[in-house]
């Protein structure tokens, strides 16, 4: 089985462990550098994208993650952690650096207030409905030709702006949602990164 790691610098760490296991990978929290050169692939779970830029560089893993990335690491990343694989970000505080990889910009907080979360359904990669939630979430604003649009979604009960927005992509071995599968017990996601993971 592949040997997944979690970014266990924040977040919902035991929850991606558990979706990655009942996904058939191995999973540990990664927090050295000495563990992320143990694991085949890494998720990066949601939080606070400043904070875990700002955790990155003290724990010195950022540069060691940006090397991973670019040696063509397969990596998930989930709203804060979408966040970190878009190589572009607007909405970001003074000076925030992100690992990068996916072609894109991406949004922070852009579906609403700091405090607002909601629920949609969305169909992921063409394998259904699948409930998701978002938390304080970015949306990804545009991607360039080598990104695939995995899943898009709308927040029912905004006014100003109905359109579907692009909340899943897939850029080669990276993999970013703007929502959190880890939250819902349905592991559809993780099961379809774990298979990307064995591609690669
Ligand atoms: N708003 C957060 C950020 O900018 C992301 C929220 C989340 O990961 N749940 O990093």
């Amino acid at each position: 089985a592949p040997k997944i790691g979690v970014l266990a610098l924040q977040g919902d760490v035991r929850e991606h462990v558990r979706a990655l296991e009942s996904s058939g990978a191995g999973a540990m929290p990664v927090r050295r550098q000495e563990e992320l050169d143990a694991v085949d692939a890494l998720v990066i779970p949601g939080g606070e994208s400043t904070t875990m830029w700002k955790l990155a560089t003290a724990f010195e893993l950022l540069e060691p993650l940006r090397m991973r990335i670019k040696e063509g690491m397969p990596a998930y990343g989930s709203c804060a952690g979408m966040i970190m694989l878009a190589d572009r970000i607007e909405g970001g505080i003074e000076g925030q650096q992100t690992l990068g990889g996916i072609d894109m910009v991406v949004r922070r907080n852009a579906f609403g207030r700091q405090i607002d979360s909601f629920e949609a359904d969305l169909d992921f990669a063409s394998r259904g409905l699948m409930r998701a939630v978002f938390i304080r979430a970015p949306w990804v604003e545009s991607v360039g030709p080598e990104v695939d649009v995995l899943g898009r979604a709308r927040r029912e009960d905004t006014v100003s702006d109905p359109g579907d927005r692009i909340v899943a992509v897939r850029q080669g071995p990276l993999l970013a949602t703007s929502f959190h599968p880890e939250l819902t017990g349905d592991a559809r996601v993780h099961s379809y990164f774990v298979e990307m993971v064995r591609e690669f």
